[in-house]
């Protein structure tokens, strides 16, 4: 398999962990805020190497990291990532997953095989502006909904997430996003930051007064929720 990056060591993508992060290419959504287009929209940048390549990375990190982040993109649009994940797994090291919610069925089957073992799941907007959000116009909402109410079923050990951008949330969102999740294990609003690589120029990040009244809004229906630097 192409990997298309590596973060040799991180103390913030992982809770709890000393891990490494890997980036795959390839997405179905557009988010306007993406701050990996290229891994998005292509032509995506040389793999920076194969999976046999990372297996050895990890071989020799053995006792030095205690997990892996994959990242993307959208890992689950993958088809041969079931068995990369099997492979890291027998090394030993803790799996995280983050996607965007669009395959719950690929999510329940990964967890159900033992392969994953925390997800990270952004969930973009309130219902009413997630398509515009996603970038991706008519979108079907079905699976996010689905994959949401895996999560929340407690399956696995999990997080959601907000990135959120003046120009997409407001109050409202976080009123609906609040019932929509309401007693998630964890919730994070984390505000955007502009970089070079972002999908849509233009955009910004809300004032920090702004942010924790958004994250009183949610905390009346999460109590867990918190605000995270990026
Ligand atoms: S932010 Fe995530 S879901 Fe959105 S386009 Fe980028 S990689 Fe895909």
């Amino acid at each position: 398999m192409d990997i298309h990056g590596l973060q040799k060591l991180t103390l913030l993508d992982y809770p709890g962990k000393v891990a490494c992060t890997v980036f795959l290419g390839g997405c179905d959504f557009r988010c306007p805020f993406c701050h990996n287009g290229e891994l998005v929209e292509g032509p995506f940048p040389p793999p920076e190497l194969d999976d046999q390549a990372l297996l050895a990375f990890l071989r020799k990190r053995r006792g030095l990291l205690d997990g892996v982040c994959v990242t993307g993109g959208e890992p689950l649009l993958r088809p041969d990532l079931p068995e990369l994940l099997a492979q890291i797994k027998e090394l030993g090291f803790s799996l995280k997953l983050d996607t965007n919610g669009t395959h719950p069925e690929r999510l329940r089957r990964l967890v159900e095989q033992g392969l994953v073992d925390y997800v990270a799941m952004d969930v973009k907007n309130s219902p009413a502006r997630y398509a515009e959000t996603a970038g991706v116009p008519g979108l079907d909402l079905t699976p996010i909904w689905d994959s949401v109410s895996y999560l929340l079923s407690d399956a696995v050990d999990y997080e959601f997430r907000t990135t959120v951008v003046r120009e997409f949330h407001d109050g409202e969102s976080f009123r609906a996003i609040g019932e929509w999740l309401a007693g998630a294990k964890r919730y994070f609003l984390q505000s955007f930051v502009d970089r070079d690589t972002v999908l849509r120029s233009g955009l910004h990040p809300w004032d920090e007064r702004t942010m924790e009244d958004f994250l009183a809004l949610v905390q009346s229906d999460i109590p867990s929720a918190r605000l995270r630097g990026q």
